[in-house]
């Protein structure tokens, strides 16, 4: 089993994705529950990595297939409907294929098949950066966000890097692997925030491309609707804060090797 390299050490202080660009292999993963949720929660930050050059692979637990209202509609139909949706918002965005894991939207579950799932992903495709739910806010929050968040968690410590973990994956030759950084989205702890100001445009057509989720919105009507959020929101601001005033939040978590 050959051993990872040594890792340059990234500086706490520093601006995370400045410092892993710099320092690491550019490969990122996103872990989300449902299609949809990496373009809402993190779409901007996907879009705008994959602008600078990162491989981000899109990696959702459920197909999202009670997110309906319609009572004709099957929760196979809509499964393959949110399947196609996620695959054309992450080519708008500029990732890899999605993987989707297909277990059923509401019944997710933080056990040892979840966890080896995430394990094996972790260790085939070898991402520095994870972007996954904060599975600890207390709180509203959707049980599928929160084990989805919390089986990430668990799944990159310490299962990933120890070998005796899912033994299994030896057999196909895959070796322990652990990402440098974390970041949570839907934190109430955010302490990390991504100007998205550049490739606004690109995260309105990703979550666009959600059409059974959002309906038919135009790309200008969503752009106005943000942006007065937007204003509104810094409005309320500390006039102290430099945060940006179009931003995704994140809490950051750092593992060591
Ligand atoms: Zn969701």
């Amino acid at each position: 089993m050959t051993s990872a390299p040594p890792r340059e050490n990234i500086d706490p202080d520093a601006d995370l994705l400045t410092e892993l660009a710099a320092k690491v292999p550019k490969r990122a993963m996103v872990v989300m529950a449902h299609p949809d949720d990496t373009e809402f929660a993190c779409g901007g930050t996907v879009s705008k990595l994959c602008a600078e050059g990162w491989e981000v692979r899109i990696v959702v637990t459920t197909s999202g297939n009670k997110g309906t209202k319609d009572p004709g509609v099957t929760s196979q139909d809509l499964a393959g409907e949110r399947e196609e949706e996620q695959r054309r918002a992450a080519e708008i965005m500029g990732a890899c294929e999605p993987v989707f894991f297909g277990f059923p939207d509401g019944y997710i579950r933080n056990d040892d098949e979840l966890r080896g799932l995430v394990v094996r992903q972790l260790r085939i495709h070898r991402p520095e950066l994870v972007l996954t739910w904060d599975g600890f806010r207390p709180g509203f929050n959707h049980r599928d966000h929160r084990l989805t968040g919390q089986a990430v968690y668990d799944a990159i410590y310490p299962a990933a890097d120890d070998h005796l973990y899912y033994p299994l994956d030896k057999e196909e030759d895959l070796t322990p692997h652990r990402p440098t950084a974390m970041l949570r989205a839907g934190t109430d702890a955010a302490d990390y925030h991504v100007d998205i100001e550049p490739v606004l445009r690109t995260k309105v057509r990703a979550v666009l491309a959600h059409t059974s989720q959002i309906g038919e919105r135009s790309e200008a009507d969503m752009l106005r609707t943000w942006r007065e959020r937007a204003r509104a929101m810094q409005r309320e601001d500390d006039e102290e804060t430099a945060d940006p005033v179009f931003r995704e939040s994140f809490r950051k978590v750092l593992f060591r090797r």
